[in-house]
């Protein structure tokens, strides 16, 4: 089965919105062996709506719109699409009434405003894909030759959980149960080596990874390493991806964290808690990332105490114990008031496990010696203090989310008995 995917936005077209929706799509439909052979995006425009569904119908006969079914009058996907199909519009009772009780259960007012009514409005013989996330409920439009289009809402969220829940099973119905090839992929997540000497350490396995392509992805978090098989069954696919990552992630050693989505954050938390420990941060630089991280991650609070965010000298010295010594002699970014921060924070609060960072995130306040990304850090493990000292690249944003992720690291390595 072929599909075409055609997203609705200006903001898509100005660029101001990532088409991920699109991408989404793309991988969840690639997963079941459906392919989508084309992608269009077009403004919040009727004519320009109605032509690319028109066409990608005579094309594919086979559909999925995501955006444009808001309250608004830039939301015009509904009556393009049934123009498209030689159909009218009508009020569907029910769902005015679901969104009138909506807006009143959240505590907006007792009317519901008129813009909303629109959002009631579908083609005729169209079929409503229920919305669990948002106000707007999709569309299942077809004709009698089995032409379909599917409308999703634009926002993220909205449109994958609609997916999944109303437009999935259809799609499986349709594909029946005969013999699909599918694009499955698996990711193992590397951090704290090189993309070059990831690639020279993975050199002699290559040859073994029996014809699945291997892409090395990198960005801030490391270097995630993707492989990805085509043209076979889902059994023989995930046989065989699930052996080659078992082979990547036993060659890349102590540098590989985890798979998929796998958090680094989430992967020390798991530590901490089969160890017992807990964990308190003393962030300059990163100011509160590394606590963000953490905190993110559901279940944290039983693990991770809190800390402090010593930006300034007197916040180092007055809340952290740093000596005022040890910053005129070494300066604030220095494996020395990286060790004093991690030691007082951990006896601050009592905790088994401290990290410290502070360094220069730039774009100012390089020296010679200390050039933006210079970045230090300490880990004391009940007592047991180490310190380290790096060079991070990128911008501001990047050197402090390196940071992060590289304290976090730190801690890893430390619990899982690595030097
Ligand atoms: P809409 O359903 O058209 O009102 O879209 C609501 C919001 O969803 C927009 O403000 C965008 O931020 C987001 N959005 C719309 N289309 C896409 C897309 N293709 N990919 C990612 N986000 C989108
Ligand atoms: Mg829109």
């Amino acid at each position: 089965m072929n599909i075409e995917l055609v997203t609705i936005g200006d903001e898509l077209l100005l660029g101001f919105t990532l088409d991920s929706n699109g991408a989404h799509l793309a991988r969840e439909l690639a997963a079941i062996g459906v392919a989508v052979v084309r992608r269009t995006s077009v403004g919040d425009e009727a004519e320009a709506i109605t032509a690319a569904v028109r066409e990608a119908l005579e094309r594919t006969g086979a559909v999925i719109t995501t955006g444009g079914l808001g309250p608004t009058s830039d939301d015009l996907t509904k009556p393009s699409i049934a123009a498209a199909f030689g159909r009218g519009m009508r009020l569907d009772t029910d769902i005015l009434e679901a969104l009138r009780a909506r807006w009143i259960a959240r505590g907006w007012g007792k009317t519901l405003p008129k813009a909303n009514e629109q959002q009631a409005l579908v083609p005729e013989g169209a079929t409503i894909l229920t919305n669990r996330h948002g106000s707007a409920p999709g569309i299942w439009l077809e004709d009698e030759r089995s032409r379909w289009v599917a409308m999703l809402p634009g926002v993220p969220r909205e449109m994958r959980g609609m997916f999944a829940e109303e437009v999935l099973p259809k799609v499986r119905e349709r594909l029946g149960s005969g013999p699909t090839s599918v694009v499955v992929s698996r990711t193992v997540r590397t951090t704290g080596i090189a993309e070059s000497l990831l690639a020279d350490t993975l050199k002699p396995i290559e040859s073994h990874l029996a014809g699945l392509s291997l892409a090395f992805l990198p960005g801030w978090a490391g270097v995630d390493l993707r492989l990805t098989s085509r043209g076979r069954g889902t059994t023989d696919a995930t046989a065989i991806l699930d052996a080659a990552a078992a082979a990547l992630t036993e060659t890349i050693g102590p540098f590989a964290y985890g798979s998929g989505n796998d958090d680094l954050a989430a992967v020390v938390l798991a530590q901490l808690s089969t160890n017992g420990m807990t964990l308190v941060v003393a962030e300059s630089c990163t100011g509160g990332m590394l606590g963000a991280r953490v905190t993110a991650i559901p279940g944290s609070s039983h693990f991770f105490l809190g800390g402090v965010i010593a930006y300034a000298n007197e916040v180092k010295t007055t809340h952290l114990g740093v000596g005022d010594d040890t910053l005129i002699k070494f300066g604030a970014v220095s494996e020395e008031a990286a060790r004093e921060m991690a030691i007082g924070v951990r006896a601050r609060y009592r905790a088994d496990v401290a990290v410290a960072i502070t360094g220069v995130a730039g774009p100012d306040g390089g020296t010679p010696e200390k050039p933006v990304g210079t970045v230090c850090f300490a880990l004391d493990v009940r007592g047991a203090v180490k310190t380290a000292r790096r060079q991070m690249i990128g911008d501001r944003e990047e050197v402090r989310q390196r940071s992060a992720q590289w304290a976090l690291d730190l801690v890893r390595r430390r619990l899982r008995g690595d030097s």
